[in-house]
């Protein structure tokens, strides 16, 4: 084989395209829940690849499923289907809603087959002019075209010429604002139960219950976006599980695969029913690989043992940023669902959770931030106590020296 040339973070710099600034180490190596760089230094790991290693770094189950499938089968296309595909969609469907599934790469993907299949459930069972999309500020679905314009965060959004036609966006968790815009040419509402990027900032039971009625009142369907609360994020397989609403439509992909990249969408026989043959397609989707991984950590995560896991330790990460808070005052509340946690910096730290994300990683220690004012975590869903334990200690003195400074 030959030899692999030395790389170093300056080579980012000079070869990729500066969509990301990447922090200034390269982790090398992860184990459970923790992450070694070039240079050897340990990192814990309360940031989860974005939500996505919900069984941390090279679990056990999920190497084996890779190792075997990678000597079975790797790739088919969609013109022939697969075994590990028809499995894990089989197991999807048991344990939600849906009857039909389809897998696609990513969850910009999955979303962009969901809005589609919404567009076209109304154009073919109402009226071709049923197109308007309802959807809310700060909400995040995506970087495609499609995805991004349905996203409610302009940043993201302008400056990549005209966008796609009708999606209006109003406040989230604002009743009054749905019921002012909806009507019976609204083919579909698109909603994160837990907007994530935006902030971890949970659905209230009525507003996710009011959105279920107003879709049932206008024949409009509900999509959820579970991208990131779903696969045990939220304590349940799925957020939609804590509300008793379901949707129509639900996509979900980053810890469907425990870090192998796969999405998929969920919908209703009545909703599938419309698409046929050609109507939309991908080559990677359903992938033998991604499927296998997948399969492998849907077993592990949807088992009574690791969901119940999942509040225990959410309540371990909310004591450990309590007692920090204590001493520090450097938060005003914690959010979310499940372990998926966000603290949102108090007046006096506005716009600097770039600051204390930057600190965390100089004391060994991965977290996220959404949007300026809020420190997310997203940890493995099985993490030891013992690396909560350390992570909280790392994140204090992180948090000490961004006060001392
Ligand atoms: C991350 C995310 C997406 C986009 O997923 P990609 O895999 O990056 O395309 C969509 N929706 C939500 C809610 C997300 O958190």
């Amino acid at each position: 084989m030959a030899e692999k040339a030395a790389v170093s973070r300056d080579v980012f710099d000079r070869v990729i395209l500066p969509f990301f600034a990447p922090a200034q180490f390269i982790p090398v190596k992860g184990k459970g829940s923790r992450v070694w760089d070039q240079q050897g230094t340990e990192y814990v790991d309360f940031a989860g690849g974005i939500a996505v290693t919900a069984l941390g770094h090279c679990h056990p189950a999920l190497v084996k499923a890779l190792h075997e499938q990678g000597e079975t089968l790797w790739h088919v296309s969609n013109v022939f289907t697969n075994e590990p595909a028809l499995r894990l969609a089989q197991k999807l469907i048991d344990a939600t809603f849906a009857d039909r599934v389809f897998f696609a790469n990513s969850g910009a993907e999955a979303n962009e087959a969901a809005f589609k299949l919404a567009r076209y459930y109304a154009s073919h069972r109402h009226s071709p002019y049923k197109s308007k999309i309802i959807a809310f500020h700060n909400g995040f679905h995506g970087r495609t075209l499609f995805t991004v314009s349905v996203g409610g965060q302009p940043k993201y959004s302008d400056g990549f010429g005209p966008k796609p036609a009708d999606i209006i966006h109003v406040p989230f968790n604002d009743l009054e604002a749905v019921k002012a815009v909806i009507d019976d040419h609204t083919c579909a509402i698109v909603v994160e139960p837990v907007q994530g990027e935006g902030g971890v900032t949970p659905a209230t039971q009525e507003f996710l219950q009011g959105l279920r009625d107003l879709c049932d009142q206008h024949q409009a369907l509900l999509v959820f976006d579970e991208v990131q609360t779903g696969m045990g994020r939220s304590g349940k397989l799925f957020s939609y599980m804590h509300y008793g609403v379901t949707p129509d439509i639900l996509t979900t992909a980053k810890a469907l695969g425990g870090g192998f990249p796969v999405s998929a969408m969920l919908a209703t026989e009545d909703v599938a029913a419309v698409m046929e043959p050609g109507k939309h397609g991908t080559t990677y989707g359903g992938n033998p690989l991604a499927c296998a991984v997948a399969e492998a950590a849907l077993d592990i995560i949807n088992t009574p043992e690791v969901l119940a896991g999942i509040s225990e330790r959410r309540e371990k990460f909310i004591q450990g940023l309590d007692a920090i808070n204590q001493k520090h005052g450097v938060f005003k509340a914690f959010r979310g669902q499940g372990l998926l946690i966000g603290a949102e910096l108090s007046d006096a730290y506005q716009n600097r959770a770039g600051d204390f994300h930057k600190a965390a990683a100089e004391f060994g220690l991965m977290i996220l931030v959404a949007g300026p004012n809020v420190i997310r975590l997203a940890p493995s869903l099985v993490i030891e106590f013992a690396d909560i334990s350390e992570g909280m200690n790392r994140f204090e003195k992180a948090i000490g020296k961004v006060l001392g400074a």
